[in-house]
């Protein structure tokens, strides 16, 4: 096993060299060529039953060599024997629930809030035919009943950066499966399966891609595991496009340089956005001494969020710079106010009572230089917005780039 950064880089291009190609085949097809239609049939037939492989795809809803290639990639960075995408989060929160509950007749899920609010707003709507028992961390065993047939939670939780104990959570679940997203953390900070997590959620739309371009979701967990959600993927047709695989794939050759980079400007804004006068709260977990981080969480990410003494959409309207938007782990600093946004749908009293105010500003970090992103926020919550970037002229940005090179440089 490679160290984290090969994997990255590596995960997944075993069959590249046999091919004779650098970068990975974008394959369209929708259809394969089954000469043989009678061994087209037991190919169809493995793959419907759940295989990872069959000898032809047969038809890209059962298969997809480009969208495997990530999925291999994926499972090695998670240490898990398998991964299984879909063509957005929503889609592998959905295969989840449909394989652990539906299919397994235990319509009962138990859930630790707060979550992403569609992941909360699906698993409440009973649009998949379950009901869900919200409760701390540590009432899981207590909330557990026979028909419960999954245990949802989310660490770091969006928007809160609430940490829970995966071991104390699979612990207190007992035999129940326990899903966890890892979307906050991705697997350069954060391996639940090495903690007991049956299935590691990831959006793939966040981190993973990490450029805003790409809507994906991907679930790692054990070969047993995986066959469900195949078969669930192939009759829901919940796939994702070959299109997203490769750049999902791609992005995670990057992906350890980028959430490293984000968050070390994550750290730094935590730490001036807490004694900015006009904070009242930032919640960060690198701001708290939490026992898990260190421990199950290798560091404290590149999310945060801080509430505002003034309304928070004012502040947020007054920014330059910052991309105010939903979403999250692209190349640019994002905002966006969870409770007039991704949490919308999570009812008012259920969304505050789980920690989620409605004071409270979602920051993720980005790539850009951590003086412009702060400028940026000071100007906004000062109410004293920088001017508009000028365009600065060639040797100003010459004489810029060249000392922030040096800085990065001494900085290895
Ligand atoms: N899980 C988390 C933590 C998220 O933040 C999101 C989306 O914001 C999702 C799941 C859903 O992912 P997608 O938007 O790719 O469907």
């Amino acid at each position: 096993m490679t160290r984290l950064r090969t994997t990255a880089v590596h995960g997944g291009r075993d069959d590249l060299a046999d091919l004779g190609v650098h970068a990975p085949p974008i394959d369209l097809s929708t259809t394969y060529p089954v000469p043989d239609q009678a061994e087209g049939g037991e190919a169809l037939q493995a793959l419907a039953e759940g295989a990872a492989r069959a000898a032809s795809p047969v038809y890209s809803r059962l298969h997809n060599p480009t969208v495997a290639r990530f999925e291999t990639a994926l499972a090695a960075l998670e240490r898990t024997e398998a991964a299984v995408a879909f063509g957005s989060g929503m889609a592998a929160v959905t295969a989840v629930v449909q394989a652990a509950c539906v299919l397994a007749g235990k319509p009962h899920v138990v859930a630790v809030r707060p979550l992403y609010g569609g992941t909360d707003h699906l698993l409440s709507s009973g649009l998949l035919g379950v009901r869900t028992t919200y409760v701390p961390a540590d009432r899981i065993a207590e909330a557990i009943t026979p028909d419960t047939g999954l245990v949802v939670l989310e660490t770091p939780a969006n928007p809160t950066l609430d940490l829970v104990d995966i071991t104390d959570a699979t612990t207190r679940a007992g035999d129940v499966p326990v899903l966890v997203d890892n979307t906050f953390a991705t697997p350069v900070l954060q391996n639940p399966a090495l903690h007991g997590a049956t299935y590691v959620l990831h959006s793939g739309t966040k981190y993973l891609g990490g450029h805003g371009d790409v809507l994906g979701g991907v679930v790692a967990c054990a070969d047993e595991h995986a066959g469900a959600l195949r078969q669930v993927r192939i009759v829901t047709g919940a796939v994702l496009h070959p299109l997203g695989g490769y750049l999902l794939h791609r992005g995670l050759a990057t992906l350890p340089l980028r959430v490293e980079a984000a968050q070390r400007t994550a750290a730094e804004l935590a730490r001036r956005l807490a004694e900015h006068p006009a904070v009242t709260r930032v919640h960060y977990p690198g701001l708290t001494r939490d026992p898990l981080l260190g421990t199950q969480l290798r560091g404290p990410g590149a999310m945060l969020a801080f509430a505002t003494a003034e309304d928070p959409t004012a502040v947020v309207r007054r920014l330059r710079l910052v991309t105010p938007a939903v979403s999250l782990g692209s190349v640019d600093t994002l905002v966006e106010h969870p409770a007039a946004l991704t949490h919308r749908l999570v009812p008012a009293a259920d969304r505050r009572a789980s920690g989620v105010p409605d004071d409270l500003l979602r920051l993720s970090a980005g790539l850009e230089d951590v003086e412009d992103i702060w400028d940026d926020l000071y100007g906004a919550l000062s109410n004293n917005p920088p001017p508009q970037p000028s365009g600065a002229c060639d040797a100003d940005y010459i004489k810029s780039s060249s000392s922030q090179f040096h800085t990065l440089a001494g900085s290895h």
